[in-house]
């Protein structure tokens, strides 16, 4: 994969969301920058209770007649404060190494601690599970993709019922085809999965399907995956992939679910 060019954007984005000793290689930039410094990050403040931007408000002193010296290997160190409130901050350190042609980058230290985000409407979905959900969040967040995506499996595989329930429900209030009704009650017999994951993939009601991209044939692939042989990587945007997927669907069905019950009881009112 040919590298990009390290800028200022990419230095944003690793500072706001890149874990803790994970490593990010860029191009170096050909452009004469002397330091990693950027002005500007976004982040939620505490204290402001809303997303804000952070700047660095440290005076730069940049003297006429001051030598530049190039980007050299060594550490970095960033600080930054809320542009409102000005109280709450945020700083990192990094570790730069650089050859002829690459710039590798890695945080090695962040204040305050960042938060682990977890997605509200799967954790109540996933109430019974939770153990497993917030494993695979806290390797998802550390970049451990094996170990994210295997526990991502078993939430599919413990809540696929769950799922294929709210599902039915939901297809069953919209009045969908008879077809799809008929896919999804096929999807509790006992089948090979391969059969399964051809069923899934008709199984879904066309308004659940984002670009016709279908999460619950994506969410029965991942159960039929072996994953000893796929590289940290692949595990990684696998595990990704299955929380969004995950995330997708129960998110509609629970909101579909909330507007028809409010309608029924408007309507019920009238
Ligand atoms: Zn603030």
């Amino acid at each position: 994969m040919p590298m990009n060019e390290l800028t200022d954007n990419d230095i944003k984005a690793f500072l706001e969301t890149a874990p803790l000793y994970s490593w990010r290689e860029f191009k170096k930039p050909y452009a004469n920058r002397s330091s990693l410094w950027i002005s500007e990050i976004d982040a939620y403040c505490d204290i402001c209770e809303q997303p804000r931007p952070f700047q660095d408000l440290r005076p730069r002193g940049g003297g006429a007649g001051m030598a530049v010296h190039a980007l050299k290997s060594g550490t970095s160190y960033f600080t930054f404060s809320c542009v409102s409130c000005r109280k709450a901050h945020r700083e990192y350190l990094v570790e730069q190494v650089l050859d002829d042609e690459s710039i590798r980058i890695q945080k090695y230290g962040e204040l305050p601690r960042s938060k682990l985000v977890r997605n509200r409407v799967l954790q109540k979905f996933l109430k019974d599970d939770l153990d497993n959900y917030e494993k695979a969040i806290v390797c998802l967040s550390h970049e451990y993709g094996v170990a994210a995506f295997a526990y991502f499996r078993r939430v599919v595989e413990n809540n696929i019922n769950a799922l294929l329930d709210l599902v039915q429900e939901d297809a069953q209030s919209s009045g969908s085809d008879k077809s799809i009704l008929d896919a999804l009650a096929d999807l509790r017999k006992d089948m090979p999965m391969s059969e399964k994951i051809k069923i899934a993939n008709l199984a879904l009601p066309s308004h659940l399907k984002l670009d016709g991209l279908n999460p619950l044939g994506r969410l029965y692939q991942v159960l039929s995956e072996g994953m000893h042989s796929l590289p940290d990587a692949e595990c990684l945007q696998k595990a990704t992939a299955t929380s969004e997927c995950l995330a997708f669907l129960v998110s509609e069905l629970a909101s579909r679910a909330e507007h028809r019950a409010r309608f029924k009881s408007l309507v019920g009112k009238l």
